[in-house]
């Protein structure tokens, strides 16, 4: 079994974007610059936030964070996106999820100038992922086809397992990995609460990818030999063993599940920093103009 070491590609992607944000600069050209939105006092949400300035700001990249009530209406959050939107010195915004239950999630999404959305997460910018065309793709998928890409994992023709289904995670990966391009050429099949058999559909795959949200679901005896595995998941579980009194795992039992495969991502250090340096990948994008053009605006 070979670790797939998301820590290791993700410092190397790290490093080539400071260079480039650095010959930008010494051209005499703006360093790129993120926004994000941050609604409420949600733990995770601030923290997540924390790590993507710490992370800009070790790129070179400039971030500007807009902390907002849980209480803030609908209208006044649009407000906020028109004004960035309007800003030709910021290249990205996201809107930090979830959202307070009186604002739509797809609303604030869509109001998003999609030549911004480095998340990846607009209507428009799924559409172009879908057909092929350039696009920002959301942050995990786009780290998870890194990761095959940097290890030479092979993907034409093989059975890919997706478990989950979820917009940012399941949906978007399945669509990539389907996609007539390398990495890609799946035949890829998506499990979700519904599935019947799912453990017989996982013992199927050549590439099992665990986007489920429940700590180590996926056992050794859902896991073909050899398969590729990756796990999104990500959780905090109490732990005696620790300092801190827990520790992190995934969706997949590692210890059982790694003994069959041919290489599996470890958590913590697997996909987590390619989500992480994905999205300042797309905002590189973003201030270089590359997929959409100097004060491109979608028209309400
Ligand atoms: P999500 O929105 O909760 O989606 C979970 C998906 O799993 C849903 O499609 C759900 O099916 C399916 N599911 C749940 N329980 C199931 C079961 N018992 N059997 C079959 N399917 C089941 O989660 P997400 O946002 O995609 O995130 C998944 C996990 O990845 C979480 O642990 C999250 O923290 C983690 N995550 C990690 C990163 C990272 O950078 N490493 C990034 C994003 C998320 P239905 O659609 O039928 O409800």
């Amino acid at each position: 079994m070979a670790l797939i070491d998301g820590n290791k590609i993700a410092g190397k992607i790290k490093e080539e974007i400071r260079k480039e944000v650095a010959a930008m600069m010494d051209a005499g050209k703006n360093s790129p610059h993120l926004a994000a939105i941050l609604i409420g006092d949600d733990p995770a949400s601030h923290t997540y936030v924390a790590y993507k300035e710490k992370d800009c700001k070790a790129a070179g990249i400039i971030s500007s964070i807009y902390k907002k009530s849980d209480k803030i209406k609908e209208e006044e959050l649009f407000e906020i996106i028109d004004f960035i939107n309007n800003d030709d010195e910021i290249d990205g915004l996201i809107v930090q999820l979830p959202l307070p239950d009186h604002i739509s999630e797809q609303k604030v999404i869509q109001r998003i100038n999609p030549a911004k959305d480095v998340d990846g997460f607009h209507p428009l910018n799924i559409g172009k992922m879908i057909l092929n065309l350039p696009t920002y793709f959301p942050a995990t998928p786009y780290g998870i086809i890194q990761l095959l890409e940097k290890y030479n994992i092979e993907t034409e023709g093989k059975n890919c397992v997706v478990l989950g289904r979820s917009n940012i995670v399941g949906t978007p990966v399945s669509i990539l990995l389907s996609r007539k391009t390398n990495p890609g050429n799946c035949t890829v099949t998506i499990c979700h609460s519904r599935t019947r058999e799912l453990k017989k559909i996982a013992a199927n795959a050549d590439i099992l990818i665990a986007a489920i949200g429940k700590p180590g679901y996926v056992t050794a005896d859902m896991v073909k030999n050899n398969a590729v595995v990756i796990d999104v998941g990500i959780h905090r579980v109490r732990s005696s063993k620790t300092n801190s009194g827990y520790n992190l795992v995934g969706d997949v039992k590692f210890d059982e599940v790694s003994k069959k495969c041919s290489y599996i991502t470890p958590v913590p250090g697997g996909v987590g920093p390619m989500t992480r340096i994905a999205l300042l990948q797309n905002t590189l994008k973003a201030a270089k103009k590359i997929i959409y053009p100097e004060g491109y605006t979608l028209s309400k």
